[in-house]
């Protein structure tokens, strides 16, 4: 068997010892005789690992007792749609657009109303985060959508908008887990899982309990409401069991390390290695702005297009996969999520040094 560094922005390379513990669970699952994907989820077997995956992702990130921890389907581009559906109750919000992502957001939501953009970096590339001093939130607005880190630009939200009461509804995708959040900022914080987290196939929702009193749009359909979901356990229909077992599998391991401040260090070094090296090559630059610099996404090129392709080749031919950019942006981007080794991180800097020196010459 034979692993390589994987880059990929997502799905995204998970813990070898949860990734060990599922196959050895895999055909009996402690004792039941079956494997969790086969596994009724009404069964109590079923009922204490759902269970206990949510006590510990509400351990993990320190979550108060008045938010409602959701396991849904659909991935964060449903969230775009179930946010407005269920809180666009005037039919206005506030979007700062800081990626594709935000982008996707906003057009989702005027399906459904009359979204605005109060900031974008648009007009940089999303090079940058946006500056959130003096954001003229619309008095009508029902919320404030960001996108704390943008996957494909490889920016992140270093401090948070202070909206005035507002609820701030937040895309937490590619940095969720990645460092501890202060949950009590937000009135809604949703995560695709197949980040930092478990497999393609489940998105976590964390709710302040008031917002599920707000009336959504009557043509919301029943699973599109959070309501439903939380007065459910997220289990008004079949949940997409096994993906939440294994995200339960990956908080136990989170925890086991020390939680988010010691995953957080440790993502803090890893960055550290690329970035410094991107500041002082002469052949690779960093995309964006240093005081926007995400932890999870790394975004570099080369001076030419046609180099970009030879380093991505070059480098998957020695053991680094998926280092392409986005389609949308080109050039190239590492992903170092939680389980991206330290040493894979060096190991790809060790591998750009000499192909700077080769490229140098
Ligand atoms: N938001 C962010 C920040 C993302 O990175 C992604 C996907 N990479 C999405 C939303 C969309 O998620 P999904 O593909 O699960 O719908």
């Amino acid at each position: 068997m034979k692993r390589v560094y994987n880059f990929s922005a997502g799905p995204a390379v998970l813990p070898e010892p949860v990734l060990q513990q599922a196959a050895a669970e895999m055909l009996d699952y402690q004792g039941s005789g079956m494997s969790v994907m086969e596994m009724s989820h009404r069964s109590k077997v079923y009922q204490k690992i759902i269970d206990e995956a949510e006590a510990d992702l509400r351990t993990l990130l320190k979550v108060p007792s008045n938010y409602k921890i959701l396991f849904l389907q659909g991935g964060g581009t449903t969230q775009f749609a179930m946010v407005a559906m269920n809180l666009m109750t005037t039919g206005v919000a506030d979007y700062i657009i800081t990626g594709q992502w935000a982008k996707k957001a906003f057009q989702e939501a005027k399906i459904y109303g009359t979204p605005n953009v109060i900031a974008s970096s648009e007009d940089k590339n999303f090079s940058e985060i946006p500056d959130l001093k003096n954001l003229q939130y619309t008095p009508e607005a029902s919320y404030v959508f960001m996108c704390e880190n943008n996957t494909i630009f490889g920016t992140k939200f270093k401090e948070y908008p202070d909206t005035k009461g507002k609820i701030l509804v937040n895309d937490a995708s590619s940095c969720f887990l990645s460092e501890p959040l202060d949950v009590t900022k937000f009135g809604l914080i949703f995560a695709g899982a197949q980040k930092n987290v478990g497999p393609a196939g489940v998105t976590i929702v964390i709710i302040r309990e008031d917002l599920l009193e707000i009336s959504p749009r009557d043509y919301t359909p029943t699973l599109l409401k959070y309501k439903i979901h939380a007065d459910h356990g997220s289990m008004y229909n079949t949940p997409p069991a096994y993906a939440i077992y294994i995200c339960g599998l990956v908080f136990k391991y989170l925890l086991n390390l020390g939680g988010l401040e010691a995953v957080k260090a440790n993502n803090e070094k890893k960055a550290a290695i690329l970035y410094d090296y991107l500041d002082t090559s002469k052949l690779f630059k960093g995309s964006v702005k240093k005081s926007s610099r995400s932890l999870m996404n790394v975004c570099f090129r080369t001076n030419s297009p046609e180099l970009d392709v030879a380093f991505i080749e070059g480098a998957k031919k020695a053991g680094f996969s998926n280092l392409a950019g986005h389609r949308s942006t080109g050039g190239m981007r590492a992903s170092i999520y939680n389980s991206m080794p330290l040493a894979g991180v060096q190991a790809l800097v060790d591998y750009m040094k000499e192909f700077e020196a080769e490229h140098l010459k």
